[in-house]
């Protein structure tokens, strides 16, 4: 081999080319960045989509350089690694979408994680020691208050909670009560958790609110951690309002065709370094064909949403005025002005997952969902097609009748998520179906 012949692998072939993020001084929208943001093509040999990155390990140029890297991952250097590594810390296709999921809530920082549930144990195990006591919202993704009330408590982590809709003042005396009860667990009240809006009744919560009586009532770091996989990414921006960690399943809008099951939490560095140091440990990262996926969801992601929140509004205008229909669980038509104002405050869209009380009972929902004919009879929400449940003998079966009353989960509740098929087909899908009631 002649000298000529060898290659410098630590010298790109091209000069890489700077990314565009403004022109003329204005910034550019997401739905544009989405298309290219965190990937050049010229390190992967011009291909205009990025490969699939198959590997568990990655070799490093130099021993100083892996050095290095491991004194960022280990967290003797702030500020995480500044090359990969091993695939259960990162690797390309993840940080093209932790680049990409950043964007569009406006953070510093995101991390990926193999389900939205990976995203939020490892996230709470993150924050609690012994002792330390979780505020929530209720109600919560039935795994999620699952989690903190029966898995955290094995840690002697324990819990208060308070409705969505609570009151500044109704949520300044659930902390008092939750430092009383830190302290005499020798604690601290370790991180507010919530989800707006809450499933299925679409209860939001006021995110400026607890952030205010957060910053009065404690003194300490204490993450505002929040569950937006019902409004966001488009029509709620949590961290504008006064949240730390905005939190996903990605599985359902964001994924948003029901193949795909992944997750993520997003926020500053600062909030974001703990649970990256505990899922460097633990593991529980997306994987690079699912990070891929999602990277070609997230192309189409702003359309989709519109789409969904558009035909929602159409189905929900026919529904609202139907003999059969009792009334409505949807952001378009709150009623009751406390969570009117949180909407007009907190809210861009009313997105396109709601619940569908029927005069009557199982028996009628029933009738209902099994009429269908283009909705799909299938739990989870936010995909391309319309899918209808029934909570309280499904999602919510495992919930005790006494507390599933208390939270407005009613035998005559349907939940649906309107998808992008053409309004007048759901609307005729919903019609003939209310007829077999
Ligand atoms: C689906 C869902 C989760 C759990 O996400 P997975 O991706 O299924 O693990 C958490 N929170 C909300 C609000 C959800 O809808």
């Amino acid at each position: 081999m002649s000298e000529t012949d060898i290659i410098d692998p630590t010298t790109p072939r091209k000069n890489p080319k700077p990314e565009v993020t403004k022109i003329d001084g204005r910034a550019l929208k997401p739905a544009t960045l989405m298309m290219g943001h965190g990937y050049d093509p010229t390190l992967s040999e011009g291909s205009l989509k990025p490969p699939i990155f198959l590997t568990s390990t990655f070799a490093f140029p130099s021993a100083a350089d892996g050095k290095r890297h491991f004194e960022g991952i280990t967290g003797k250097r702030p500020g995480g690694a500044d090359g990969l590594v091993y695939s259960r810390f990162n690797a390309p296709n993840q940080e093209i979408l932790e680049d990409r999921l950043s964007i569009w809530d406006g953070a510093e920082d995101a991390l990926s994680f193999s389900s939205g549930m990976t995203a939020i144990c490892v996230l709470m195990l993150a924050y609690a020691s012994q002792g330390d006591v979780i505020v929530h919202s209720g109600p919560l993704y039935a795994a999620s208050e699952g989690f903190v009330a029966k898995v955290m408590a094995k840690f002697g982590v324990t819990y208060v909670d308070f409705p969505a809709g609570a009151t500044r003042e109704e949520i300044d005396a659930v902390l008092e009560k939750a430092k009383n009860q830190a302290s005499d667990q020798g604690g601290k009240v370790c991180m507010i958790y919530l989800e707006s809006p809450g499933n299925p009744t679409n209860a939001l919560v006021d995110i400026e609110a607890v952030k205010e009586a957060r910053d009065a009532a404690l003194d300490w770091d204490c993450p505002i951690a929040i569950d937006n996989t019902f409004l966001g990414p488009l029509w709620q921006r949590p961290l504008d309002h006064g949240a730390d960690i905005v939190v996903y399943s990605l599985t359902k809008y964001v994924g948003g065709h029901s193949d795909l099951v992944a997750g993520s939490i997003a926020g500053a560095k600062k909030w974001m370094d703990p649970v990256r140091s505990l899922r460097n440990t633990m593991g529980g990262i997306c994987d690079p064909n699912t990070a891929w996926m999602l990277l070609r969801s997230l192309e189409t992601v702003e359309l989709r949403m519109q789409r969904a929140g558009e035909n929602a509004a159409k189905v929900c205008d026919y529904l609202s005025k139907h003999e059969k229909v009792e009334g409505l669980g949807y952001l378009g038509m709150i009623e009751g002005e406390r969570q009117q104002d949180i909407y007009d405050r907190h809210c861009l869209g009313a997105g396109s997952t709601f619940s569908l009380l029927l005069k009557g009972g199982e028996a009628e929902c029933f009738r209902f969902l099994d009429a269908l004919k283009i909705a799909k009879l299938a739990v989870s929400l936010g995909g391309t097609e319309t899918l209808a449940s029934h909570p309280a003998s499904m999602t919510h079966l495992s919930v005790a009748e006494g507390r599933r009353t208390e939270l407005g989960i009613s035998d005559n509740l349907v939940r649906i998520s309107i998808g992008i098929e053409d309004a007048d087909d759901l609307i005729a899908d919903f019609e003939q179906a209310l007829e077999q009631v």
